[in-house]
């Protein structure tokens, strides 16, 4: 197991992409292999961990990255919050990642479902509202999706452009962060029904979904 980890430490970010579409594959077809759960990886793990991806997703129960990307122990350093919003710790735990840890590539991965989005669209596109913890990641999907996406000119919501249109929002900010250095920054798409992962955006990896 010690040698799978060295191989995973040197994986770019294109086979580390790659890495997670097959993981997703597996999981998706009843096939996960649950890897890297052993407790002689955990011990191996003691010393030192070397994720190959930096995982941004929601904290939505039925979408644990590991899970449904058939990942284990110190594969993927993981950041969750409701509907990936980026504010603050969210986005210090993923510099800690690219910066720290030198993780060359950062996925973002919304869902089919999502409540946060819900959320936002349920306000309607009212001015943002400040207020507590949770109005302020509401504020920041609002944002994210736009007026337009909340209230479009035919008077309903197209909830998957939402969908879609949260997680490209989630990647320009993180391409945008001066820490990013030559980090790729790829958008993903889990769909609850399905279990399958659909790439919205590449990075220019150029790994087919
Ligand atoms: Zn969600």
């Amino acid at each position: 197991m010690a040698d799978e980890a060295q191989i995973k430490a040197a994986v770019g970010p294109a086979e580390g992409l790659a890495l997670l579409l097959a993981g997703n594959r597996r999981f998706a077809s009843g096939e996960a292999r649950h890897p890297d759960a052993s407790p002689d990886w955990r011990r191996d793990l003691v010393a030192a961990q070397q994720p190959f991806a930096v995982l941004v997703g929601c904290v939505d129960s039925r979408v644990p990255p590991e899970i449904v990307l058939d990942q284990g122990l110190g594969d993927l350093l993981t950041v969750r919050t409701a509907g990936h919003a980026l504010e603050g710790a969210a986005r210090g735990s993923i510099k800690f990642g690219v910066v720290d840890l030198a993780v060359g590539l950062v996925v973002v991965m919304g869902h089919t479902g999502c409540g946060a989005i819900a959320a936002a669209i349920a306000r309607g596109g009212a001015e943002l509202q400040g207020g507590d913890d949770l109005d302020q990641l509401v504020d920041e999907i609002s944002s994210r999706v736009g007026p337009d996406g909340l209230r479009p000119a035919s008077g309903t919501v197209d909830v998957a452009t939402a969908w879609v249109a949260n997680v490209d929002a989630a990647v320009r900010e993180l391409r945008g962060m001066p820490w990013l250095g030559d980090a790729s920054v790829v958008g993903l798409l889990y769909d609850l029904e399905t279990g399958l992962v659909e790439i919205i955006d590449d990075g220019g990896l150029g790994v087919a979904g």
